[in-house]
């Protein structure tokens, strides 16, 4: 029995050979005190128990040959399936995803597509992978963390819940933050300082200290605007796209 969940929180559940891997860093700070509160539940489902034989076999080897061990589509369909008893057909109430390196990249767009939905089931790999045909045949969405490859999907799972949850709404107490963060705006977020007002003789912004709020928002905007052109190409170009500049010119702004 877990903590009190409310009517129609928003849930995720975790197919994996490592449940023990969860809560995990979930199950602190801010997603850790809302996990507490119901505002959002988590359930793992143990994919050994369905494995075959006296040892619970998930896994055979690649076809064709190679190195490693595949999870087998048997084995994960039936880990789906009682992943799906309780929840909406729908992929877009409910989305179901692979985390993969051969996905699509993880965005800030999807996890706030995620957050309005009603909750997500997340697969996680391990060995060389899962057999291609269960991710066909149950149109699973297959979601990669960036361009490295991990032991086993459970790290990936737990960074886009994170990211997921805190969009949830009264998960992150000051809900205005998620609106000035990185990439809400399709830029980086400007440099953050605190106190001491000076330190080993750096001292914060001057206008930061001004007090004059119209300053300090054309200070963080131009300061964000001027990060994101100097370390992410891609989305400079995709900003001034969205705001009707021409993507290679960067004179107007
Ligand atoms: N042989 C596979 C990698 C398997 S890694 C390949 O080359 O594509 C084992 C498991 O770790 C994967 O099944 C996946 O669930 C997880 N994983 C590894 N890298 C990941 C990444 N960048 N994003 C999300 N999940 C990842």
């Amino acid at each position: 029995m877990g903590p009190p969940v409310l009517r129609g929180a928003w849930r995720a559940k975790v197919i994996t050979l490592f449940p023990e891997a969860f809560p995990g860093t979930l199950g602190l700070s801010l997603t850790g005190r809302a996990l507490d509160m119901g505002l959002w539940a988590l359930e793992t489902i143990d994919l050994r128990p369905f494995g075959e034989g006296k040892h619970r076999n998930v896994d055979d080897n690649p076809a064709g040959g190679g190195a490693g061990m595949v999870l087998r589509a048997d084995i994960v369909a039936k880990a789906l399936d009682a992943a799906a008893v309780d929840t909406p057909i729908e992929r877009a109430r409910w989305p179901v995803v692979y985390l993969s390196p051969r996905g699509r990249p993880f965005s800030q767009a999807m996890a706030r597509d995620w957050a309005g939905a009603e909750g997500l089931t997340l697969l996680c790999g391990r060995f060389e992978g899962v057999d291609q045909r269960v991710l066909d045949e149950y149109a699973v969405d297959e979601v990669s963390l960036g361009d490295f490859v991990l032991t086993g999907g459970e790290i990936a799972a737990q960074a886009l819940i994170d990211a997921t949850v805190r969009l949830i709404p009264r998960v992150l107490g000051n809900h205005a933050s998620t609106e000035e963060e990185s990439f809400s705006e399709g830029l980086l977020e400007f440099p953050q300082y605190t106190r001491p007002t000076v330190w080993q003789g750096r001292a914060i912004p001057d206008v930061l200290l001004s007090g004059h709020h119209a300053n300090i928002s054309r200070w963080r905007k131009s300061e964000a605007e001027r990060l994101t052109k100097e370390r992410r190409p891609d989305l400079w170009r995709a900003y001034r796209a969205a705001h009707g500049l021409d993507p290679e010119e960067d004179q107007e702004l």
